[in-house]
């Protein structure tokens, strides 16, 4: 065989996920895992309870493509219930593995060699590599950190980006890592440009419970003139603490659901049939549920802070998501984000994940010095942390 990377010309100069790689290291080095995103606690019993009973009851074969009609039944009635927007659940839907899933699909699905697809970065990692695998060209507009430790984009650096090519904007909000939540204000800077150029928008809300200090998430679809370009991807991972079930959903008009759908087809075709009633009961837990959930992390998220401010690790305050993101150059002068990260589990026995690894690496200095810790573990998790690295500091 040709001793060649046999690796697609259209992933070469792609790494492997930075998440495994962190997470590897943690457990070889015995570290608190604050790299990747998954609480290490469980969701609502009863969500649990439902998926025992069905794989107990049966339901162990395949699911529809489109996914249970129960379940889109449940999204359909939660994007009713907290956003005020009306899908049909038998041609707006679509049930993925995960949202990573109906990210790729929409990605695969509708873009065409040579598309420009407008991201914000630093940015999760998949978005990148799909749109390179669709033959489409990313075009990140970076989020930077303003007087406040909000990061927020520049409104004229995002205009003067689109081109006739321009096919798609990929938002997230709440933004993973930067925990901004994205404002009524910048969402309508974005909607008129989309609009303006008749643009698709893929909305990733995979937070959208996870907001803090009374902010509200606001889904940009509800904006006038967006529901018809606007495909809005959640899933049950973050809201159920099931990031392993990987049951996502993407709702949007039929004929932007159908093109996801095509390509969705070839990956999973469908899946996690016991998995799908639990996350429909999930989705209709009371408005207390979701209030308590997000009133959980702020407070881990407060605790974490405040260890890492008196470490010097100048954190910057999150408005949602899992993720605090802290600048290093406090305590290493060269400001390397990653050898920070290389050299933490063996100093204080935490693992993070370098920033600069999701920033286009043709501006990957933006995001050199920062670094993300993720706050959704345990309270005593939290606690065992800030001892570590307070005893570092
Ligand atoms: N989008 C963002 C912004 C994420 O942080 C993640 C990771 N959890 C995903 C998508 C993937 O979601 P899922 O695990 O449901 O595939
Ligand atoms: N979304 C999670 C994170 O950002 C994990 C993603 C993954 O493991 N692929 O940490």
């Amino acid at each position: 065989m040709n001793a060649a990377s046999p690796l697609t010309s259209r992933l070469q100069g792609f790494g492997a996920s930075i998440f495994a790689e962190m997470t590897a290291l943690a457990v070889s080095t015995g570290s608190i895992n604050l790299g990747q995103g998954f609480p290490d606690y469980d969701g609502p019993a009863e969500v649990l309870q439902i998926a025992r009973d069905q794989i107990a009851g049966g339901n162990n074969q395949y699911p529809p493509g489109i996914g249970m009609a129960d379940l889109r039944l449940a999204v359909s009635g939660h994007q009713d219930r907290f956003w005020g927007l009306t899908y049909d659940p038998t041609t707006e839907i679509l049930i993925t593995m995960g949202a990573t899933e109906a990210l790729a699909g929409a990605l695969l699905g509708i873009l065409n060699d040579g598309d420009e697809v407008i991201v914000f970065e630093p940015l999760f990692d998949t978005y990148a590599g799909c749109i390179a695998l669709a033959g489409a060209i990313s075009v990140p507009i970076t989020l930077r950190p303003q007087e406040s430790g909000r990061y927020e984009f520049d409104a004229d650096e995002l205009r003067r980006s689109i081109t006739s090519r321009t096919r798609m904007i990929l938002l997230n909000s709440p933004h993973n890592p930067t925990g901004s939540v994205f404002t009524f204000e910048e969402l309508q800077t974005i909607a008129s440009i989309a609009i303006e150029h008749d643009l698709i928008v893929i909305s990733d809300e995979v937070y959208e419970h996870l907001v803090f200090d009374n902010k509200k998430h606001i889904p940009i679809a509800t904006l006038p003139g967006m529901f018809e370009r606007t495909i809005t991807i959640s899933s049950g991972g973050k809201s159920f603490n099931t990031t392993g079930w990987k049951i996502g959903w993407a709702c949007a008009p039929a004929p932007l659901i159908n093109a996801t759908r095509m390509a969705k087809q070839l990956f999973t075709f469908a899946g996690g049939s016991p998995f799908q009633p639990a996350i429909a009961a999930g989705l209709r837990l009371p408005d207390s549920y979701f209030t308590a959930l997000a009133a959980d992390l702020q407070n881990k998220r407060d605790v974490l802070m405040l260890a890492l401010e008196e470490c010097g690790l100048r954190p910057i305050t999150p408005e949602g998501t899992y993720f605090i993101t802290a600048d290093v150059r406090g305590r290493r002068a060269d400001g390397d984000g990653v050898a920070f990260c290389r050299e933490l589990p063996g100093q204080a026995g935490i693992v993070a994940i370098p920033a600069a690894v999701l920033y286009d690496p043709r501006h990957e200095s933006e995001g050199r010095h920062l670094v993300r810790f993720a706050f959704c573990k345990e309270r005593s998790t939290i606690a065992r942390a800030s001892e570590q690295l307070r005893a570092w500091a």
